[in-house]
């Protein structure tokens, strides 16, 4: 893709600026930041988005996307994170949305699609389950035909955001003839439905966006299947290709980094800078050539999808270098507020590190643990890489 900007993208560019600063304002950013108000803030947010037209910028036009060119999306993304804007919640728009669309039937595009566009509905992923993580064919959740419905019974786990959500996207078992892989199917489930029980789990950050959902007899019409009975893992992985290209995360890991040198650079202690460290100076600096690196990766997969490939197995070379990045980059802030763990907070300069800066290093750094394993773990992206790139 060319990267040099025309006229009209500077005009982007500028509109997307504005737009952040008058929409995404203080009183919504701390209706975001309090647990009580979070769900309804991120409505809020997405309905903000969805009337200026952009919630849905890689969705066709004709479903109600925006279509934009992988430069426009370059620079909304770069924006986006520069200015400490959040990232949709991507269940809806970024996972089943594109599902929907590409494999589901008409009825189901014309119920569902809208009201994701329109935030609606609050979408989970029901992927992994006790024993099905990174051999997800494994699954057990079992969904038997009687009349017009499914029966469901089993478990899912680690779903991230259960308990604020609508539906969920399942897959559940609905053969086990032949290879694992070909009973699966893919299944849309009201989460109001009886027989269902949301079951908390409070992470390693001592946050709570993790969950275990129990099904229990639980009812489902078959008009919810989608595409074809049994044919589920390849919606599945189609859909899974797509999150870990999202999963890199440059735009945002880009301004992490900018701000641990602009820190480093700002924050004295005792006279002097930890940008003076030449070990430090170092490892920021392998970092940065790194993370260009990846973005021009990323910006080459974007240009290929755009011209209407899938993404494949580049998408777990993303995944990888992406969230290995991510980690050494909450590595350094760590090491940045151990720095000036020792200078009095009334020394520190509050526009720069502040007294939250700690804290929230660390509870970026505890979560952060989670970016190698969610979305397939790094080695499994590892051993698709080994076969389907290397041929080994
Ligand atoms: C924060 C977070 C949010 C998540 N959100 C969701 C969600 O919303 N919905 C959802 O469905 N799932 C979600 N997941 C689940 C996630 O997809 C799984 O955790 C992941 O696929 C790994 O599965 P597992 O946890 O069962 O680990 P396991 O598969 O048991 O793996 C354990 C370890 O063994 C390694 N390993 C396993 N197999 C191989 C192999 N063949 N070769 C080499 N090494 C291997 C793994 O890399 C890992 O280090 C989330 C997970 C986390 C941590």
């Amino acid at each position: 893709m060319d990267t040099s900007f025309s006229a009209e993208d500077l005009a982007f560019r500028d509109e997307v600026r504005a737009f952040f600063t008058e929409a995404y304002d203080d009183e919504l950013q701390a209706r975001l930041s309090d647990k009580a108000t979070f769900r309804e803030a991120v409505i809020d947010w997405q309905r903000r988005l969805y009337e200026k037209g952009w919630i849905a910028p890689n969705w066709p036009k004709g479903h109600g996307g925006a279509e934009w060119t992988p430069t426009q999306n370059f620079i909304y993304e770069t924006e986006r994170a520069a200015s400490g804007v959040r990232d949709v919640v991507p269940f809806g728009l970024k996972m089943v949305g594109p599902v929907i669309y590409t494999f589901g039937n008409d009825e189901q595009k014309e119920r569902f699609l809208p009201r994701i566009l329109r935030s609606e509905d609050w979408w989970c992923q029901g992927y992994s389950e006790p024993g099905a993580g990174s051999d997800l064919a494994s699954l057990k959740t079992r969904a038997e035909r009687d009349g017009d419905d499914y029966v469901v019974n089993g478990a899912k786990i680690w779903t991230t955001y259960a308990q604020y959500a609508d539906w969920i996207f399942c897959l559940v078992r609905t053969s086990s003839e032949g290879k694992k892989q070909n009973g699966i199917s893919f299944l849309l489930i009201d989460m109001h439905s009886p027989g269902i029980k949301v079951n908390p789990i409070v992470s390693i950050d001592n946050h709570h966006s993790l969950n275990e959902v129990e099904f229990n007899n639980v009812r489902v019409p078959v008009s919810n299947l989608i595409g074809e009975e049994d044919k589920g893992w390849t919606y599945a992985k189609a859909l899974l290709a797509h999150e870990r290209t999202s999963i890199a995360g440059v735009a945002d890991s880009k301004r992490a980094l900018a701000e641990v040198r602009d820190f480093a650079a700002r924050e004295e202690n005792g006279g002097r800078f930890l940008i003076d460290d030449p070990l430090f100076q170092q490892r920021l600096s392998d970092i940065e050539i790194e993370l260009m690196a990846l973005e021009y990766t990323e910006l080459r997969v974007l240009a290929s999808v755009a011209a209407g490939g899938a993404p494949g197995a580049e998408s777990s070379l993303l995944k990888i270098k992406g969230t290995e990045i991510q980690q050494a980059i909450q590595e350094l802030r760590m090491e940045l507020a151990g720095y000036y763990q020792g200078v009095l907070p009334t020394e520190l300069s509050p526009e720069v590190l502040g007294h939250s800066f700690g804290s929230d290093a660390r509870q970026a750094f505890m979560y952060g643990r989670a970016a190698t394993i969610y979305g397939g773990s790094n080695e499994v992206q590892k051993n698709i890489i080994a076969k389907a790139v290397l041929g080994l």
